[in-house]
């Protein structure tokens, strides 16, 4: 058993280390021993494979990331978790810890550095209060990963891992189809974690795709509609891209019907090619 999630081993490592949690970076460390194990195993970590890990906390994850994987680089935002993981992760000489801000920090750059020639994933218990911003990133930077591994928030993974085109589906489902296909692994129980936050989380996985399934003209604009699309998603689509993009109704209306799409359809009922020919005929 890892004893990084043994409850007493964990009290005791922070308490040394005079470590309290901080809500605000969204410290909800794992005390289920049975998670990280299948986490980091279904994440792809193996022989030959460079892994990016966010948030590292005191290590439970890093932990069987570096058993399986080559290299583990994990980039830790709270500085004072620095000599908690000196000390938990001691044994190994495979992994890298940078202490930064994964929204900001160059992550192109870092794969480039520290990956050469391997083949990358990425596996993290997220933060929670930056979970869309995180994910978005990874994948808008396009980054040479094969698949991005997260524990998320059980609603926020249902989302992601809707169908287009559903009632459950949002401007995040959209988004992340256009770049990867998500699949939902498994549910974590809020007790599995300490402190334990309100909801329960699940781990997902996107697998990256080589080429995005629709052929989009400019980018910037598909997301835009999407996000139009989706940000009064109780109106009908004509409604929410005439207000959303600053456009008059009668062109919506044209643009839509260029689309082959119905100006009452609901955003949740579009597709990713509806999406993409919407965007595609805007000018
Ligand atoms: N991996 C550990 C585990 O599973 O027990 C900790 C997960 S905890 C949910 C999230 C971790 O992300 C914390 O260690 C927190 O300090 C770190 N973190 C928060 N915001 C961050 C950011 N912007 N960049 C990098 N790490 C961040």
């Amino acid at each position: 058993m890892n004893r990084l999630s043994d409850i007493g081993t964990i009290k005791n490592i922070l308490s040394r280390h005079g470590f309290t949690f901080s809500k605000s970076l969204g410290q909800n460390f794992l005390i289920n021993p049975t998670v990280c194990p299948r986490m980091a195993e279904l994440s792809g970590a193996d022989e030959g494979v460079g892994v990016i890990e966010i948030g590292p906390g005191i290590g439970v994850l890093t932990n069987e990331l570096c058993k399986l994987a080559d290299k583990v680089v994990a980039i830790e935002l709270d500085k004072r978790l620095l000599p908690v993981l000196d000390e938990t992760l001691s044994e190994y000489d495979n992994l890298k810890v940078i202490n930064a801000d994964v929204l900001k920090i160059d992550l192109n750059k870092l794969i480039e550095d520290e990956f050469s020639g391997m083949e990358v994933v990425v596996c993290a218990n997220l933060p929670y209060y930056i979970t869309s911003p995180v994910i978005m990133k990874l994948l808008e930077d396009k980054l040479p990963v094969s698949a991005i591994t997260v524990m998320v928030q059980k609603e926020a993974a249902q989302r992601i891992c809707a169908e287009v085109g559903s009632r459950q589906s949002g401007a995040v489902t959209v988004s992340v189809n256009y770049y990867a296909k998500p699949e939902m692994l498994f549910t974590v129980s809020s007790g599995s974690f300490m402190p334990a936050p309100k909801v329960d989380s699940a781990v997902i996985r996107l697998n990256i795709l080589d080429e995005p399934p629709v052929k989009v003209i400019d980018e910037k604009k598909f997301f835009s509609v999407v996000k139009a699309a989706f940000s009064q998603r109780r109106k009908v689509i004509s409604n929410s891209i005439s207000s959303g993009l600053s456009i008059n109704k009668a062109k919506a209306f044209e643009i839509l019907e260029k689309s082959g799409v119905s100006q009452n359809a609901r955003a949740e009922q579009l597709s990713l090619q509806n999406f993409a020919d919407i965007a595609n005929n805007l000018n």
